[in-house]
C-alpha cells in the first residue's frame, strides 16, 4: 500500500492505472477505522482493481462547538489496518482547502430535517469534500456506509444532481457483538456509558419487532425505538420515521422505512438507524 499527501501524487499514481483500464474505488473516511470502515474497503476491493481509501477530519463537516479538536486519530494504525483490508493507495492529504476556499456543494433534498436540522452546515461540508475527492481521485466505484443513511442519500442526490460519473455503493451497518453500531466516536464512551448506549439499538430492534407484528404507525413506532433512550437518560436529539428511498416524512408508510435516531450518550453524540419492511 502507497500512502500519498498530495493531489500531485494521486494523479501521478492514478492516472496509468486509469489509462490501462483498471476501475479505481473510492472509500473516503476521517479516520480511526474500524470494522465498519474496513468492511467497506472489502466491498471496494470486490468492486475494483485499485482500491483508494482517504482519511480527512473534514473541519467544514463540523459545528463550532462540534468535536473537531478532539476528534480520534491514529495515523500508525490506521495505515496498518488498510493494509490489511486490502487497500493499495491511502490519500492522507496534507491540506484539503486553501485559506480563501469559497465554493461549496449546496445538497437540498434529502439533507432537510435530521442531522441536516441539528448539524447546520454537515452535508455541505461533507458534500464538498466528497466532491473534491472525487475530482482528485476519479474513481469508478464509491462505497459509503449505511450507518450515515442520510450522508449517503445527500450524495447519492449530489452525483445524480452534478452527473458525477461514479457508481455510489452503500454497505450495511457493521455493529459490536452487543449490537452497538461501529463508531470512531464510541471511543469517546466511558465505561459507565458504554452500556447505556447500547438503547440506540435495542430502541430501533423493538421497533422492528413491532412493525413485524404489525404495527404500522410512523408515530408508534418511533416512540417504541425512543422509549429505551429515555429509560436510560439519554439526551434526545431525534427519533424519526421516514421513507427509506426518499427520505420524505411519512404519516402512513407506502414502502419500506427506516427509522432513524440521534442521542447523546454523556457528551457524546450517536447516531443510529435501522431500515424495516411493512
Ligand atoms: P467516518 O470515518 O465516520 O466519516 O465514516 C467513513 C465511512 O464509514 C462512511 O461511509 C460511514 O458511513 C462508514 N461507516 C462508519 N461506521 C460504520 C459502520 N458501523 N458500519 C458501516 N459503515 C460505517
Amino acid at each position: 500500500m502507497r500512502t500519498l499527501r498530495t493531489p500531485a501524487e494521486l494523479r501521478d499514481t492514478l492516472t496509468p492505472h486509469r489509462r490501462a483500464g483498471w476501475r479505481i474505488g473510492l472509500v473516503p473516511t476521517m479516520g480511526y477505522l474500524h470494522e465498519g470502515h474496513l468492511s467497506l474497503v472489502r466491498e471496494a476491493r470486490a468492486r475494483a482493481d485499485v482500491v483508494v481509501a482517504s482519511i480527512f477530519v473534514n473541519p467544514i463537516q463540523f459545528g463550532p462547538n462540534e468535536d473537531l479538536a478532539r476528534y480520534p486519530r491514529d495515523e500508525a494504525g490506521d495505515s496498518a489496518k488498510l493494509r490489511g483490508a486490502g487497500c493499495d493507495v491511502l490519500y492522507l492529504p496534507e491540506a484539503m482547502y486553501a485559506d480563501d476556499f469559497s465554493t461549496h456543494v449546496e445538497v437540498g433534498g434529502p439533507s432537510a430535517g435530521l442531522c441536516g436540522d441539528r448539524r447546520p452546515g454537515h452535508f455541505r461540508g461533507v458534500a464538498t469534500v466528497v466532491a473534491k475527492l472525487f475530482h482528485l481521485v476519479a474513481p469508478d466505484v464509491a462505497v459509503f456506509g449505511q450507518k450515515d443513511y442520510q450522508q449517503l442519500a445527500v450524495l447519492r442526490r449530489m452525483v445524480r444532481d452534478l452527473d458525477f460519473d461514479v457508481e455510489i455503493v452503500g454497505c450495511p451497518i457493521v455493529r459490536e457483538p452487543d449490537g452497538l453500531a461501529m463508531s470512531s466516536r464510541n471511543a469517546y464512551l466511558s465505561a459507565e456509558d458504554r452500556p447505556r448506549a447500547l438503547a440506540l439499538s435495542q430502541g430501533l430492534e423493538a421497533a422492528a419487532r413491532a412493525m413485524s407484528a404489525g404495527e404500522r404507525s410512523p408515530r408508534r413506532l418511533e416512540a417504541i425505538a425512543r422509549a429505551p433512550l429515555e429509560a436510560a437518560n439519554l439526551r434526545v436529539d431525534y427519533v424519526e420515521a421516514r421513507d427509506a428511498m426518499s427520505l420524505a416524512p411519512i404519516e402512513e408508510p407506502q414502502g419500506p422505512i427506516v427509522i432513524a435516531v440521534a442521542a447523546f450518550v454523556g457528551a457524546t453524540r450517536l447516531i443510529d438507524n435501522r431500515v424495516m419492511a411493512p
